[in-house]
């Protein structure tokens, strides 16, 4: 019997982590969903690399704020793919400012992309993987959900609470084939890092155990262990990669 391939989709796909956890899942054989926002070039180039690996993959847009974007991304997923199987939340801003001077609108911009937009592909997710039976859930953390940052209150609250939600849902599917975890990067070097002014971003590289920042390939490959079949009896698991900043 020929086995049906996985599909997944990894939102903020065009770039950074999205885009390694992309490439790893297409080189172990499952389709993928590119979700993309803005970076609709960058998207199509990825789209085009996956299917030179040989994989079926697609790029859709929608911004995971927003409910009926994410509905449509959902509808195009399943019309084109005709399942779900693994969803990757990894779409994610910062926008930092000490407390004393953020105002509401920087406050709930991170929550609703970080933490809502979380909400909303997983509640488009169970619709279909709740029939199906099957479903693999990767919430996409940080180390500051769990140690906190100076200026990082907005991005700590919805990384902490990304945390909190995956494991009620674990709860809530456990006894249904769908599994739900999360990953907490410590500091991966991306474009959101590089914003890191050089000075601070030395003195990070200088408190980690390991010395060095993370790659992105690093946290593709703990995503698609977490997103293989045979990894059925975890869920509700925060798994964290740091190089050993925090324990
Ligand atoms: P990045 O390079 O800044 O990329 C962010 C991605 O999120 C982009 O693909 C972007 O898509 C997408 N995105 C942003 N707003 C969106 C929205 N409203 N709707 C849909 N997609 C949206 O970030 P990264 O460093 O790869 O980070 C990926 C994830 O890892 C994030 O959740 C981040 O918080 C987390 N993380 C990163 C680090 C790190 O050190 N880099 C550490 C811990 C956790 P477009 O470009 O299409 O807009």
């Amino acid at each position: 019997m020929v086995e049906k391939k996985r599909t997944a989709l990894v939102t903020g796909g065009s770039r950074g982590i999205g885009k390694a956890i992309c490439k790893r899942l297409a080189s172990e054989g499952i389709n993928i969903v590119v979700g993309y926002n803005h970076n609709k070039e960058r998207a199509a180039k990825l789209v085009d690399e996956l299917e030179a690996m040989g994989v079926k993959a697609a790029a859709f847009q929608g911004s995971v704020e927003n409910i009926y974007e994410v509905k449509k991304v959902f509808r195009q997923t399943l019309e084109q793919f005709g399942s779900l199987d693994i969803l990757v939340n990894n779409a994610g801003i910062t926008a930092d400012k000490t407390l004393v001077k953020m105002g509401v609108e920087v406050w709930l911009r991170v929550i609703q992309i970080n933490l809502c937009g979380t909400y909303h592909c997983c509640h488009e997710a169970l619709q279909s993987m709740l029939p199906n039976g099957y479903g693999r859930i990767i919430n996409v953390s940080s180390i500051i959900g769990l140690t906190g940052n100076i200026g990082q209150s907005n991005y700590a609250a919805s990384k902490a609470g990304v945390i909190g939600f995956t494991k009620s849902l674990a709860l809530e599917v456990a006894t249904k084939g769908v599994t739900a975890n999360v990953v907490a990067p410590g500091f991966i070097e991306t474009e959101m890092t590089r914003k890191i002014p050089p000075e601070i971003y030395r003195s990070i590289e200088a408190k980690i155990p390991m010395k060095r920042f993370g790659t992105v390939e690093e946290v593709a490959r703990l995503v698609s262990f977490l997103a293989a079949d045979e990894s059925a009896y975890i869920t509700g698991q925060v798994y964290g990669i740091n190089g050993g900043l925090y324990m």
